[in-house]
């Protein structure tokens, strides 16, 4: 049995490990010409590390990440206002984990290897063609292949998405969520998830909460260009697109604010 996975991501990467640890054989086709994960960092819950416990990568994954088994909801100058434990794993012992995404795709990258899936980057599907007995996919770089099954998992604006469904109601829409990250050095005195309630934010932007655990700007520090009021510390509207630099990128809410 063939499968064609599309799409190197979490997802891609992960269904190709789980499907050739059970002797099926997988092609893995990427559109960029190398592995460059977009973003910082993520959080994983309990139930995706069960997950990566499956593919056989959970000590590695929490050898590489900040492991941690609760959240504290802070005001916006850092007093605590809360504790929250996270209970999602609590049957089985597994914490929740901060993770940089590139230490991730490495380490989901290595098992793909060890399974023996075959990896193509730079290459994606022109077409498929549905037949009773097999998908017949024609691939980017000329290849013809027929598949037993072809999974897409190329991202949200999945262009696999339209052999399932061309309806308007299955193509992305815009919510008007925004989400900024920033990775730097975790302050030694944070040791869980801290999250801060932005008061002036969350009246603005609604539920919007600002945190980190693996990774956090140090206590003194001022967001570049913004009132003398906004420090890492108080995190009021400091958050910060999560651009891969490792630092504060100019376009901040603080930018945003101006403009709405
Ligand atoms: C700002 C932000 C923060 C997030 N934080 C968290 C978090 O803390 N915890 C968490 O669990 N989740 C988080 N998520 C969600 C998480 O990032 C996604 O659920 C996850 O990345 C989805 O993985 P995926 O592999 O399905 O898609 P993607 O990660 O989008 O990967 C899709 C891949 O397919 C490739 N591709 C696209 N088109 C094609 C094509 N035509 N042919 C071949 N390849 C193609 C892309 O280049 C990409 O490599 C966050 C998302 C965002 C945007």
């Amino acid at each position: 049995m063939r499968v064609l996975v599309v799409g190197a991501g979490i997802g891609g990467l992960s269904a190709a490990i789980a499907l050739a640890q059970r002797g099926i054989e997988v092609e893995l086709v990427e559109v960029k010409p190398v592995d460059t994960p977009l973003g910082i960092g993520l959080v994983l819950p309990a139930n995706a590390l069960r997950g990566l416990r499956e593919l056989g990568v959970l000590d590695d994954c929490l050898a590489a990440g900040f492991p941690f088994d609760r959240n504290v909801f802070c005001d916006p100058d850092g007093r605590p206002l809360v504790e929250v434990p996270g209970l999602i794993g609590r049957d089985d012992g597994l914490p929740s984990l901060a993770v940089h995404r590139a230490d991730l795709h490495q380490l989901l990258l290595a098992a793909v290897e060890k399974a023996g899936v075959t990896v193509r980057y730079g290459v994606s599907v022109s077409t498929v063609d549905s037949a009773p007995d097999a998908a017949r996919v024609r691939l980017t770089n000329g290849r013809t292949g027929e598949y037993a099954l072809v999974l897409g998992f190329d991202g949200v604006n999945s262009a696999m998405r339209r052999y399932v469904s061309d309806s308007p109601a299955a193509r992305p829409r815009a919510a008007g969520y925004a989400t900024w990250r920033v990775a730097a050095p975790r302050a030694p005195e944070i040791r869980c998830g801290t999250l801060w309630i932005p008061t002036a934010c969350t009246r603005r932007y609604g539920s919007g909460w600002s945190g980190t655990v693996a990774r956090s700007a140090p206590s003194s520090t001022r967001c570049p260009g913004r009132p003398a009021s906004c420090t890492a510390r108080s995190r009021r509207c400091c958050w910060t697109r999560g651009t891969g630099d490792g630092w504060w990128s100019p376009a901040t809410r603080h930018t945003r604010r101006r403009r709405t």
